[in-house]
């Protein structure tokens, strides 16, 4: 049987009225065979849960207090954060400003470079000798790869140019010979590389 049909077998009346004292004392009764609280009991327990309330009162006070300081330091944290914006922004503006600066110098130097290429004077000695090739040591017979010994030839080529049967070199007599053809020309030209182009001849590159 449940707790409603017991009181509504007890009392006679249709449940969820206002019940009088009578009524609630027996009320009261039934619960208690039904093992409910008694009095005490109930209001050790109301104690109990208003004890609970307020420490779950308690609880959510310091709740609310641990919200607002999480709020707080979010907003420091947005703070800083904007005050390490402004910080970065700045630094680039400063980057962009040395930047410039760099390129003005990097300008006024190409501008200098420019001036000393078009004045020639400025090269200093040691450059002008840092340019000058190395002598050649080889022999002056094209593609022969011996090094030279005197005039410029290899022991071979020399005997060679002291008979006169070197072709393409001006003998020390002044001859020279280029093909099936022979020349003489001055023999202060002796030992010159001859070439004809055309119908001049070049000996070490100059026309005679
Ligand atoms: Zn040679």
């Amino acid at each position: 049987m449940s707790l409603v049909d017991t009181l509504l077998a007890r009392v006679g009346r249709p449940a969820g009225r206002a019940l009088d004292p009578t009524i609630r004392d027996l009320v009261q009764q039934v619960l208690k065979e039904h093992g409910y609280a008694s009095p005490a009991e109930v209001q050790a327990l109301r104690d109990e849960v208003r004890d609970m309330r307020t420490r779950v009162d308690g609880m959510a006070r310091r709740l609310d207090e641990l919200t607002r300081q999480a709020e707080t330091a979010r907003g420091e944290a947005a703070a800083r954060s904007a005050e390490a914006n402004a910080a970065a922004v700045a630094a680039g503006a400063g980057a962009k400003v040395e930047i410039a600066a760099l390129a003005t110098q990097v300008a006024e130097l190409q501008a200098q470079l420019a001036e000393r290429a078009a004045g020639a004077p400025a090269a200093t000695p040691a450059a002008v000798a840092d340019a000058t090739p190395a002598e050649p040591t080889g022999c002056k017979v094209p593609g022969c790869p011996h090094e030279f010994r005197s005039k410029g030839f290899c022991s071979p080529h020399y005997q060679q140019w002291r008979r006169g049967t070197l072709k393409g070199f001006v003998a020390p007599d002044g001859h020279v010979a280029i093909g099936d053809q022979t020349f003489r020309v001055k023999t202060a030209l002796a030992g010159g590389l001859a070439e004809l182009r055309g119908e001049t001849l070049y000996v070490d590159g100059q026309a005679v």
